[in-house]
């Protein structure tokens, strides 16, 4: 069954975008995901078909209308996918996540503008709320497009092995160890020894405590969440 994402979007030519590129792009073309972009404009309220007004309460920007976004999301819901809203208020997207929503059917992505969104329809359509990052973007857009490329990669018979996703940074509460190709030696600077060693052993040893080093120094929450899975530390 083809994984369908669903886009509520006042720029609806940003879709597929970069997502119509590379891998995404072919699993796109190979019907292993689709996507429709609507744009939220075509359920505007009155001549100039508006989408958003002042804020009760006062204070700078434009909020995006509850009945306006309600009718967009009326217009797309199924019932089986999550609705997922992206604002920098929502809880961080985690693999665990995406791997979740890759799972599913698909989804649907309602991107903000201005200031947000009027709360009221975030609660009615019990919208899971979503952040990619601390830090503010011009719209939701782009947290959709990162959002989607996470997911549409764990789409079976998108990535060329399957490994590959087993051993990536998060996937073990570790970030991944550094990688190195050809020539074994590059300005002056040589490849690790253990890695053109040939023993296996040495080299899974070696990948798991430069993993390690790394998660320690850069994310000492992960490294955290590693040593009470269980795993001794290296
Ligand atoms: N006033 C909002 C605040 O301070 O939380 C920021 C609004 S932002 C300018 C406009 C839209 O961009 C948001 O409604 C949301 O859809 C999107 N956005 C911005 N940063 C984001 C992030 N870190 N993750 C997900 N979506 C984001």
């Amino acid at each position: 069954m083809t994984w369908h994402a669903d886009i509520l979007t006042l720029f609806p030519a940003m879709f597929p975008g970069p997502l119509g590129e590379s891998l995404a792009g072919k699993a796109l073309g190979a019907g292993i995901w689709s996507l429709k972009a609507t744009d939220i404009r075509e359920f505007g309220q009155g001549a100039h078909r508006a989408v958003d007004d002042t804020p009760f309460g006062g204070g700078a920007g434009m909020v995006m209308r509850a009945d306006v976004l309600d009718a967009a999301i009326g217009s797309v819901a199924d019932g089986q996918r999550p609705l997922v809203v992206l604002t920098p208020r929502g809880v961080p997207l985690t693999q665990k996540r995406v791997q979740k929503l890759a799972a599913g059917p698909g989804v649907i992505l309602l991107c903000g503008r201005f200031e947000g969104i009027d709360q009221r329809v975030i609660e009615a359509r019990n919208a899971e709320e979503i952040s990619i990052g601390d830090y503010v973007l011009s719209g939701g857009e782009i947290a959709a497009l990162a959002l989607l490329d996470a997911a549409i990669r764990l789409l079976p018979g998108v990535m060329g092995t399957a490994a590959s996703a087993d051993e990536e940074s998060f996937s073990t509460s570790l970030l991944e160890y550094p990688h190195y190709t050809r020539p074994a030696t590059w300005q002056d600077r040589a490849v690790p020894e253990t890695l053109t060693s040939g023993n296996h052993k040495a080299i899974a040893d070696w990948r798991r405590q430069a993993a390690a080093d790394i998660t320690k120094i850069r994310r000492p929450d992960l490294y955290a969440q590693y040593i009470a899975s269980g795993a001794i530390a290296p």
